[in-house]
Parts: structure tokens; C-alpha cells; sequence
């Protein structure tokens, strides 16, 4: 038998879209010869998403529909989907019809000898400015900082296999860093090239603000991913070398006033060492603030700090 499939689709105000969506996967499942099951995530939809949805729901059995109370974001309606999602393999893809599910059974094929596949729109149809720049800077910006090399980090089309996804916390915006996140933990990553299509009903729910999440995001990724266990060699390094430059300066305006006799309060450098002092013992509490809380993260969920593949003779 082969493995079972969830498809993961995120969906908001998307109500022209999804009966010709809902068809194009069909066409697509009914063929694959396994098990599956399509997990719609209604976030909060103002608009008919949630009707259409149901009544797809009552005459399909493989269709599950999880409808939120408000708006959450697609992120927390893609964790909700891993959640209620019962596959072997789960793959995310986009209810806008920018993602072709005739790819599906391609992710399929790849993801037999890796745990995560990962979809590259090769030939992404979105503006050049406001879309595919901000996107190619951003892609090179997180291979770089992740160490996890991907042309194309945002599209949602992606499969992973089931012990990868459900072991990831998501916060944030942080869909996109899923495969980071799972390289870490030691999952293998392919990437393969797939269709994209322009937008045709409906606008996109994101502005060139995105950018900027996208940023913060990455730098709270990788703070987590070097420092969840050791944050004071984060903060302390710093501390400690501003503190040390800020004592021997106010050392040095010191022996000036007192053997010297010179006056030192309009100096700049007083204020100097005064501002140096200061940060390199917030740095250092910082630190210690963060080995507490690392503490706190670790024990109260039982999070180990590492990841065991297997254990043989025992
Ligand atoms: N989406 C969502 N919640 C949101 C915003 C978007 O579930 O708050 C869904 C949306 O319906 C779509 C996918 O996430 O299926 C991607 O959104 P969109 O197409 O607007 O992004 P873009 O392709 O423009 O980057
Ligand atoms: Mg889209």
C-alpha cells in the first residue's frame, strides 16, 4: 500500500477560486491510486468561502474543513492543518490557483528518497517589483543566514513527510522557514521546479510590507536555531568587551582627575564610558535572563536540546 496524502490548502476569501480548485485536485487524486484527504483551513473568511467549502465537504468524504473564528493568518491556518492532517505525506499549496496540483504527483515521486520537497516556481507569474525582486533578495538573504540553500522559499507548494511536520512550532510568519527548520533537525531537502499561474480571481492578501516580517522572522530563525540553548554567548560577548572598554576608559578619566587634577565632567569620553558600562551589564543580564528562559522552554515541554534518529540495543 502506498503512503497517504493530506493536502494542507490555507484559505481566505477565496470563494471564486475554490470550486475550480476543488476540480483540478480531484482530477489530479483520483488518480494517484493511495489514500487521501484534502484539508480546506477556512481563516476566518468574511466572504462565501465557508458555504462553498461545506457543501463541498457534504458530498466528498475525503474533505475535511477546518473553519477558524477569525482571521489568524496563513501560517497559523497551515499549523492547523498539520495538526488535523492524518497523512503519511503532507503537501501545503496555495486555494488562489497560483499552484498547479497537477504537480502533486511530481512532489510525490521526489519525496520517495528525502523527507521534505520543496516547489520553485521557475517561472513565477507576479510583478517584477513589489513581487519577484523583494522574493530573490529575500530567498538568497535566508539561504545565506540558514545555511539552507533554496531558490524559492515562499512558495507554498511543499511536501514533507508526516514525523518532519509535525515536530515544527510555528510562530509568526514562519511557514516559509519550514524546511530550514527541519534541515536542522537533520531532514533531507530537494527541490523541484513547478508550474505557476497568475492570480486570476480574487487580490493577493499581501503588500510589500511582507518584506519586512519576512526579515524580522528570519532573524528570530536564526537567533533560535545558534543561541535556544546558549543565549548568553549571544549577548555576552558583546557585554562583556563593552563593559571591560567602558572600565578602563572611566579607569583612565580617573587617574586624570585624581593625579592629575583635571577636570573631567564636560568630557565626552565620560559619557562614553558611562553609556559602555551600562550596556555591557544589560548585555550580560540579557544573557542570563536568556539562560533562564531557555531553561523554562526546555524542561516545562520536556524538549530535549537535541534530536535522536534511531537507538540501536535497547
Ligand atoms: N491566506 C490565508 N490567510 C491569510 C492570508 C492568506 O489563509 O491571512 C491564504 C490565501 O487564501 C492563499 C494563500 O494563503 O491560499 C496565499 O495567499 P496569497 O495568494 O494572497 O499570497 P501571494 O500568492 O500573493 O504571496
Ligand atoms: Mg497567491
Amino acid at each position: 500500500m502506498e503512503e497517504s496524502v493530506s493536502i494542507v490548502i490555507p484559505v481566505f476569501e477565496e470563494e471564486e477560486s475554490l470550486p475550480h480548485l476543488y476540480k483540478a485536485i480531484k482530477a489530479v487524486t483520483e488518480k494517484l491510486n493511495r489514500k487521501y484527504e484534502i484539508v480546506f483551513v477556512d481563516d476566518g473568511s468574511k466572504d462565501g468561502t465557508f458555504k462553498i467549502l461545506e457543501s463541498i465537504q457534504k458530498k466528498d468524504p475525503n474533505v475535511v474543513v477546518v473553519s477558524f473564528r477569525r482571521n489568524f493568518g496563513q501560517t497559523a491556518a497551515m499549523a492547523a492543518g498539520f495538526e488535523y492532517a492524518s497523512g503519511d505525506i503532507v503537501i501545503t499549496m496555495d486555494a488562489d490557483l497560483q499552484n498547479d496540483p497537477n504537480d502533486i504527483p511530481k512532489l510525490l515521486e521526489k519525496i520517495k528518497d528525502c523527507d521534505v520537497v520543496s516547489g520553485w516556481r521557475k517561472n513565477r507569474q507576479d510583478k517584477f517589483l513589489s513581487r519577484r525582486l523583494p522574493s530573490m533578495m529575500a530567498n538568497g538573504l535566508i539561504s545565506k543566514v540558514t545555511g539552507v540553500a533554496l531558490h524559492d522559499y515562499g512558495c507554498t507548494l511543499k511536501a514533507y513527510r508526516k514525523e518532519v511536520i509535525k515536530n515544527v512550532r510555528l510562530y509568526g510568519e514562519m511557514h516559509r522557514f519550514i524546511p530550514a527548520i527541519a534541515s536542522w533537525v537533520g531532514a533531507t531537502i530537494t527541490e523541484v521546479e513547478t508550474t505557476h499561474h497568475a492570480r486570476k480571481f480574487g487580490k493577493s492578501k499581501y503588500g510589500i510590507s511582507r518584506t519586512i516580517r519576512v526579515i524580522l522572522d528570519l532573524i528570530t530563525v536564526k537567533f533560535l536555531q545558534s543561541f535556544s540553548t546558549r543565549p548568553i554567548h549571544a549577548f555576552g560577548p558583546g557585554g562583556l568587551v563593552m563593559g571591560a572598554l567602558g572600565f578602563f576608559i572611566a579607569l583612565y578619566l580617573s587617574f586624570e582627575k585624581i593625579f592629575m587634577g583635571k577636570a573631567i565632567g564636560g568630557r565626552p569620553l565620560l559619557i562614553l564610558a558611562v553609556l559602555l558600562i551600562i550596556l555591557g551589564v544589560q548585555l550580560v543580564i540579557m544573557g542570563l535572563l536568556g539562560e533562564m528562559l531557555a531553561r523554562v522552554y526546555h524542561e516545562s515541554q520536556g524538549k530535549p536540546i537535541y534530536t535522536v534518529k534511531k537507538v540501536l540495543g535497547r
